[in-house]
């Protein structure tokens, strides 16, 4: 036995909750779901704590036997849900190169997936010796592509469009640039805008950049703050103390004529000083050459946190799986990824769930 090539759906599959196309589950051999619910699997595992991913993970806690995560990716879960969950039992987190097997023998592994801190790959070996690796949110180049028979693939930006190449280390330089220029030289306060995770790997690099006064001053709402404690834990407290943005002493801040950094997430709100404050926007965009594009209003920073398209190909190639199954329901490119793939790398490969059927 063992996968063929027309089993596969035995083995592996994204399958949706009730009407929700959106954040569908990955399943996992017989008994493990990712990112998602499905009814009757006992283990459920999620991959970061991005919305997309994380919508039934107090469903699963209240139905799985084993709710597993990374360490880290645990760490923030209780940050951003409560404190509450560090008592639940079947909350387990293990560390990259250990393994855990599921009550009913499936063995579980973490990859590092280089998307957000504590990101993880999931590699699944089931009874018969079949390996099935979910990539989760991934940014290749960077980590490693462990060898499998079925790749479940997270098809954001895996559309010939999105091939621009921004190296994160040169992002993070010039965005470390561009705070200076404001904090140091135009002393201005600076408004910047992300998505979690990306805000703390921004926060790493502003600290080990050492260019920025020692006593600035970090603003950010609780969550987020909460986020970073979390996250610092594990990066030997690189980050210094981040200060509640509606306390006494952040309001003397912010209305001095003192520089500060207000961290603040994508759609939370906006503080009335933003107007006179440099405001610096974190996403990826495409259609543009540039890595940094300057408005008068604003600074716009093209940072990849998920592998561009022919990166994406690069990361199927270096696995060389039997089948890659695409994920169609986080992002609009998994149909055409999936034939993409076939065409180019000669793989079969199937966008699911499959709404052309
Ligand atoms: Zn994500
Ligand atoms: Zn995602």
């Amino acid at each position: 036995m063992g996968i063929i090539l027309n089993n596969w759906e035995d083995y592996a599959d994204i399958i949706c909750h009730g009407f929700d196309m959106e954040n569908c589950a990955i399943k996992l051999g017989a008994s493990i779901m990712c990112d998602g619910f499905i009814k009757n699997r006992p283990t459920a595992i999620f991959t970061h704590y991005h919305t997309d991913h994380i919508k039934y993970f107090t469903k699963s806690l209240t139905h799985c036997d084993d709710v597993l995560t990374s360490d880290i990716t645990k760490d923030a879960l209780i940050a951003l849900c409560g404190d509450a969950l560090q008592y639940r039992q079947n909350f387990k987190s293990f560390r990259q190169g250990e393994s855990f097997t599921t009550s009913t023998g499936e063995k579980i592994r973490f990859y590092d997936s280089n998307h957000v801190p504590g990101s993880v790959q999931v590699l699944v070996e089931i009874h018969d010796g079949t390996k099935i690796l979910y990539s989760g949110d991934y940014n290749y180049p960077g980590i490693i592509t462990p060898k499998c028979d079925i790749l479940v693939l997270d098809s954001t930006h895996g559309d010939p469009h999105w091939s621009s190449y921004a190296e994160k280390k040169s992002v993070l330089r010039r965005f470390c640039e561009l705070v200076h220029k404001e904090i140091v030289i135009n002393k201005k306060p600076v408004t910047i805008k992300c998505h979690r995770g990306i805000m703390q790997i921004l926060m790493m690099a502003l600290e080990s950049d050492n260019n920025l006064p020692q006593n600035l001053i970090y603003l950010a709402n609780h969550k987020n703050i909460r986020l970073t404690d979390a996250i610092n834990k594990h990066y030997n407290n690189m980050i210094r103390d981040v200060l509640y943005y509606k306390s006494n002493d952040a309001l003397k801040i912010r209305n001095s004529k003192n520089p500060y950094i207000f961290f603040r997430t994508l759609g939370e709100e906006s503080i009335h000083q933003e107007e006179y404050m440099h405001k610096i926007q974190i996403d990826s965009f495409v259609g543009f050459d540039s890595t940094i594009i300057e408005k008068p209003d604003m600074t716009r920073v093209n940072f990849e946190s998920h592998s561009n398209y022919p990166h994406i190909l690069e990361y199927v190639e270096a696995i060389s799986p039997k089948v890659v199954i695409t994920d169609t329901s986080r992002g609009s490119s998994g149909l055409k990824l999936s034939n993409l793939i076939h065409e180019k790398l000669n793989i079969n490969a199937y966008p699911r769930p499959d709404f052309t059927t």
